[in-house]
């Protein structure tokens, strides 16, 4: 028989809690096509909480569908195995051959075994002890060690086939996007708003963007860089639609209007009341921003009890209580940092006042907000919105 390279992609049980199984696999599924299928011909099937993903030919760059897949939530960990006849003679042959290479260079291994076909005529504790005697025999120079051996002879017993691999990677985790109604982000070009994108989008909310910009005082680049980032999140979060809001008549507005020391927390506040015109429209259920308190002199929690009275929507910041280190650690693992440290200007930084109040009160924004009527230039504003889509794969 020839052996077949395929991949398994797990999901664990404990996401199921309280979700629907079905509509969890389908959705599952169906994201997996999504990314798999510009990428090459694969056919899929799913049993005992795993997907099992077959090339159609032999030109699949596998490498690359792993990588793909490693960014799909919902997907607890993956590996490429091998599918082998269950007859336990022929595992015993095909592991000499498929393993050669790694345990003629190894010291030492472990033969780790999983029975999910209960019938099956040999329990776990026998598979491994043949196996691992048989190999021994094989390769004379490794020593068997169960703590973090070189090589991990995996071998899993299911319905239709037996399974041989080198064990699991992690997967992304979460739950597959789709499957927890839409949020919008508001994307600036910084290190903090694509993790928070990331974060919610790992607990199956599908996202879309939107980027507020103040040309001429902020440059092309500096949205091109924003789009970049919208990319870069989108190979975890799926296509994300883009709204993109001239904010340039409203920042001059308000610098002839406002207070200075108000200025930060009424934009923000019109940011908010923009945004949520647009999720409106669009039937978005909530906002998400890249917020964390006390980072800045905006983020206290003041000014978020200001901003946060204009929202008629739950507004999730999931890095809010999140050191700036902590957020740049998960910014480079999911590789947003590099962007995001590219020297753009943003709207907010273009106007910044020196000496925002830290500890705004509501009812004085409100009466320094009214100095101007804003309404219509918020009007004109989500009328000019620009809306694009951005795809993880072109
Ligand atoms: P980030 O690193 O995400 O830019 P930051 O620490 O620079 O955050 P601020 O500039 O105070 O913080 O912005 C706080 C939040 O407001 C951001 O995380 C983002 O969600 C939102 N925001 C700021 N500027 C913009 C913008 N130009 N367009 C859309 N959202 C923005
Ligand atoms: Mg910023």
């Amino acid at each position: 028989m020839d052996m077949r390279e395929i991949i398994l992609a797990k999901y664990g049980e404990i996401a199921l809690k309280g979700l629907n199984k079905h509509s969890f696999e389908e959705m599952l599924v169906k994201n997996i096509k999504r990314r798999l299928n510009p990428h090459g011909k694969f056919s899929y099937s799913r049993a005992q909480s795993t997907i099992y993903i077959t090339p159609q030919d032999d030109q699949q760059d596998m490498d690359g569908a792993m990588e793909i897949l490693s960014k799909v939530f919902g997907i607890a960990s993956i590996c490429r195995a091998y599918e082998v006849p269950k007859d336990f003679a022929e595992i015993k042959a095909q592991a000499a051959v498929l393993f050669d290479e790694k345990l003629s260079q190894a010291r030492t291994f472990k033969v780790a075994a999983k029975r999910a076909d209960k019938r099956y005529p040999m329990n776990s504790p026998e598979i491994c002890t043949e196996l691992g005697a048989m190999l021994l025999e094989k390769y004379p120079h490794l020593t068997v060690r169960v703590k973090n051996p070189e090589v991990t002879v995996t071998v899993e017993i299911r319905e239709k086939s037996a399974y041989l691999h080198a064990g699991a990677e992690e997967g992304a985790g979460g739950i597959p996007v789709g499957s927890s109604g839409r949020a919008m982000l508001l994307l600036s070009g910084g290190i903090d708003s694509p993790v928070a994108g990331y974060m919610i989008a790992k607990r199956g909310v599908r996202v879309s963007a939107i980027h507020f910009e103040s040309p001429p005082y902020t440059s092309e680049r500096a949205r091109l860089k924003v789009e970049k980032l919208a990319k870069k999140i989108s190979e975890y979060c799926g296509n994300i639609e883009f709204f993109c809001v001239p904010f340039t008549e409203i920042q001059e507005q308000m610098r002839v209007h406002c207070p200075e020391e108000y200025f930060t927390v009424i934009m923000r506040r019109l940011m908010m009341e923009i945004a949520q015109r647009i999720c409106a429209e669009q039937g978005i259920q909530a906002l998400i921003t890249g917020e964390s308190i006390g980072q800045v002199a905006s983020q206290t929690m003041d000014a978020m009890v200001c901003t946060d009275a204009v929202c008629r929507m739950p507004v999730f910041r999931p890095v809010v209580g999140m050191d700036k280190k902590e957020i740049i650690a998960i910014s480079r693992r999911i590789d947003t940092f590099d962007i995001s440290v590219e020297p753009y200007e943003d709207c907010c930084t273009v106007f910044t006042p020196k000496h925002p109040k830290t500890k705004p009160v509501l009812a004085d924004v409100e009466r320094a907000q009214l100095a101007y009527d804003y309404e219509p230039l918020i009007q004109k504003a989500v009328a000019e919105t620009r809306f694009s889509l951005i795809s993880f794969y072109q």
